[in-house]
């Protein structure tokens, strides 16, 4: 493996011309220290396989390589493919990159079951991904693991409890048969440019599915719940055919507002309403 000869990673920026793209939400990370540190969140990478998006000028790219692992990464911004392709070459067979939009591309196909999935996204690609991940029917899902930034904000929201202004649809989806925590937050200096707000890394590790419940089922029910929050359960879910009295069957309180429900009691419900 040659990675130890490579270039910097702002010298790599500079004679690539990859000025970071607003419109691509590019803000590039370039220490190595963080970077590895980032990569170490998916656990043990030697010989383990790591499905990137987003990979820019390669800085989260070579702390995987560096760990071990092997990499197929998808990038949207064909600037890019040039610096990836040198990587490629120093990583000698472990790096596979594919030009591509990660909203479109077939990524279970690409990347193969077990992957850990590896992405340092603009945030609304990232959101959409990671909903995409997460209301897989057949679980646990082709992939082993998640390591995501984010805003904070969008972090905080994914791994929120009850009873928090952040609680909601997103965090009973990344909740109920899934581990989902902030492994590391990280400042927004540590970008290249510094975006406006801080991030943070999430670790999602699917977990054991609930017996007897449809995701779909429970995305109707907490985009009715929190589409309404501050009104009352029997007001919300008025319109989802016998949710009102499937409340009242597992005595909760249906004068109670989404934000209190536990992912349990989200759960319960979606259960009973088949
Ligand atoms: N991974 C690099 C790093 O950490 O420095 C770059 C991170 S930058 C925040 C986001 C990257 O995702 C950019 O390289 C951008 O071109 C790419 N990207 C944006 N939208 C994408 C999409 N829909 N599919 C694949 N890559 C995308």
């Amino acid at each position: 493996m040659k990675l130890d000869g490579l270039p910097p990673l702002r010298d790599v920026i500079a004679t690539h011309g990859l000025s970071a793209s607003k419109a691509l939400g590019q803000n590039f990370l370039l220490d190595g220290q963080l970077l590895d540190r980032i990569a170490r969140v998916a656990g043990p990478l030697e010989g383990a396989r790591v499905y990137e998006v987003g990979p820019g000028p390669g800085g989260l790219t070579r702390a995987l390589l560096r760990g071990g692992a092997e990499v197929i990464a998808v990038e949207r911004d064909r600037r890019c493919l040039a610096a990836l392709a040198e990587l490629a070459e120093a990583a000698d067979g472990t790096l596979r990159v594919i030009e591509g939009d990660a909203l479109a591309v077939d990524a279970q196909a690409l990347a193969g079951d077990g992957a850990h999935i590896v992405a340092n996204l603009p945030y609304n690609v990232g959101t959409a991904l990671l909903v995409g991940w997460l209301s897989a029917e057949r679980w646990p899902p082709w992939w082993r693991s998640l390591v995501l930034m984010f805003q904070k904000e969008v972090a905080e929201r994914i791994v929120a409890a009850p009873g928090t202004p952040a609680y909601g649809r997103l965090a009973v989806l990344a909740q109920w048969r899934a581990t989902a925590r902030i492994a590391l937050s990280v400042h927004r200096s540590a970008f290249v440019p510094p975006p406006k707000v801080m991030s943070a890394v999430v670790h999602i590790v699917p977990g054991k599915a609930p017996e007897g419940v449809r995701v779909a089922t429970l995305e109707r029910l907490t985009a009715a719940a929190f589409g309404q929050r501050r009104k009352m359960l029997r007001q919300s879910l008025k319109a989802i055919p016998g949710a009102v009295q499937a409340l009242e069957q597992l005595g909760i309180d249906p004068a109670r507002r989404a934000e209190t429900l536990n992912v349990g009691d989200f759960v319960a419900l979606a259960r009973a309403l088949g």
